[in-house]
């Protein structure tokens, strides 16, 4: 039992070191302009604190850094991929891995391999990359998470929950057309909200009485799993492995992006039990990421993995990531700076809509507030607002999201207590000079995926 009442700290201490440097105002004003006040376009060089993603950004442990030098580039059945698929069947359950280069690409072959034109795809809410692939088959995807997962605010603990309402009568109704399910642990889409152990047994259930495999979309398995123990009924006494091999259990099979919870910088897998799909999967892995035991990746980015999908549920870990988020939300909510709540498992999510209100929907209201971030102390968010969700292709309107967000994610291991007291203050300080914040209009703004080349100029 852990002793109570001592602030939070670092489980780890500090081997090798990367400087960072906050640039003088008038050049962190230099650099934004010049990248046509676009973060996307800024350099690395001149981000002092960079929450723009939590995908690669981890850093590695001690242990990873040994395995890599101990990778094994054998072209076929390599003893680091050996490694892997005994990391797998340790944490995950899984009997059978598929190497990829990284998630994108597991999504990729598990949908060549499954999905045909015309199917529909449930999932609870698709992560970009997983839709783009369902629409690339000639699919639809489908989202049924539960209505509260669509709500800024509200203490509901499980918003990543599939409405297993909607999802039985999606089964008998379109049943013929519904190749698998997918639930995404943590749901990224809304905030890194988790799902519970009860929901997923039950979207089981249904997907036995249907005869439908189920995969899940494991990312963040490791953050569910610890807020499974945290926030639901009768699992505080299990530790977060224990769950996350649960989670697994209900599963036919998972697609990870081990960018994310297993903390390597490149790196994704196909995770299955039955052979005969893996046999299918397989053949469409050796066609776009590589031989079957490495999937596009080198000897020794599979034996780093092995090992940080092992850290991944690591007690101590869990409990100092998700607590780090939990004090960066609460440090923004005492200061007034409306934040999604309740927290998920891998980033703060600031309703910049109702931080900046006097900031028209049309001048981005939480893309201003990505470029002020940076302006007021050298920090890099991301926008997921209506720059992000691009314009409507029938009336070539801007295609309004419900919330306008800014994400401020937390990558692992990487930045101290006091580097994220640093995003604190400056948000604070933006909220206390609000009104001053003044909205963007484009000055070129690209056809297809404008975020991330688009530039701008203040209103
Ligand atoms: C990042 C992510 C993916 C895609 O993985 P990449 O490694 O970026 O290709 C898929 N699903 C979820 C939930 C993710 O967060």
């Amino acid at each position: 039992m852990e002793e109570q009442g001592w602030p939070l700290a670092e489980p780890y201490k500090t081997k090798m070191v990367e400087w960072i440097e906050l640039l003088p105002r008038p050049a962190r004003e230099d650099a934004i302009r010049r990248a046509g006040y676009n973060p996307f376009k800024l350099l690395a060089q001149d981000v002092y604190i960079d929450l723009l993603t939590d995908s690669g950004t981890s850093a590695m442990s001690q242990e990873q850094w040994a395995a890599l030098m101990r990778g094994d580039e054998s072209y076929a059945g390599s003893t680091s991929f050996q490694d892997l698929q005994a990391s797998v069947q340790d944490v995950l359950g899984f009997p059978l891995v598929l190497p990829t280069h990284q998630g994108r690409a597991a999504e990729h072959v598990l949908m060549q391999a499954l999905v045909d034109a015309g199917d529909l795809v449930p999932n609870n809410l698709h992560f970009d990359t997983t839709k783009a692939h369902v629409l690339a088959r000639g699919a639809t995807p489908v989202d049924v998470v539960v209505a509260e997962g669509l709500e800024p605010g509200g203490d509901f603990p499980f918003k990543g929950n599939v409405d297993v309402d909607r999802l039985g009568d999606l089964l008998r109704e379109q049943g013929e057309r519904i190749p698998l399910v997918m639930v995404t642990v943590t749901s990224n889409q809304n905030g890194g909200q988790p799902v519970s152990l009860q929901n997923l047994r039950e979207v089981r259930r249904l997907c036995e009485r249907h005869r439908k495999p189920l995969f899940l979309d494991a990312a963040r398995f490791a953050e569910n799993a610890y807020l499974v123990q945290q926030r639901e009924p009768g699992q505080s006494d299990r530790s977060a492995s224990e769950i996350a091999r649960e989670m697994m259990s209900l599963a036919d099979g998972c697609t990870m992006s081990a960018k994310k919870d297993p903390m390597v910088n490149i790196g994704g897998f196909v995770a299955l039990r039955s052979e005969e799909l893996y046999r299918k999967v397989r053949d469409f892995g050796i066609l776009y990421e590589g031989y079957a035991t490495y999937g596009g990746l080198a000897g020794r980015d599979l034996a780093a993995l092995a090992q940080g999908l092992r850290e991944s549920v690591m007690p101590q870990h869990l409990a100092y990531r998700t607590a780090q988020v939990a004090q960066l939300h609460q440090a923004l909510e005492a200061s007034g700076v409306p934040v999604m709540s309740p927290v998920g498992g891998h980033g703060v999510y600031v309703d910049a809509g109702r931080m900046l209100p006097h900031i028209a929907r049309d001048a981005f209201p939480a893309w201003a507030l990505s470029v002020e971030l940076y302006r007021e102390r050298g920090i890099r968010a991301v926008e997921i607002g209506t720059v992000l969700a691009g314009r409507d292709p029938k009336t070539g309107e801007h295609d309004y999201p419900a919330l306008e967000l800014l994400r401020l994610a937390i990558p692992r291991r990487v930045y101290s207590q006091a580097q994220l007291a640093q995003v604190a203050e400056a948000m604070r300080r933006i909220l206390a000079r609000r009104d001053g914040v003044e909205g963007y209009r484009f000055t070129y703004e690209p056809p297809t995926l404008r975020h991330f080349a688009a530039e701008f100029e203040p209103i």
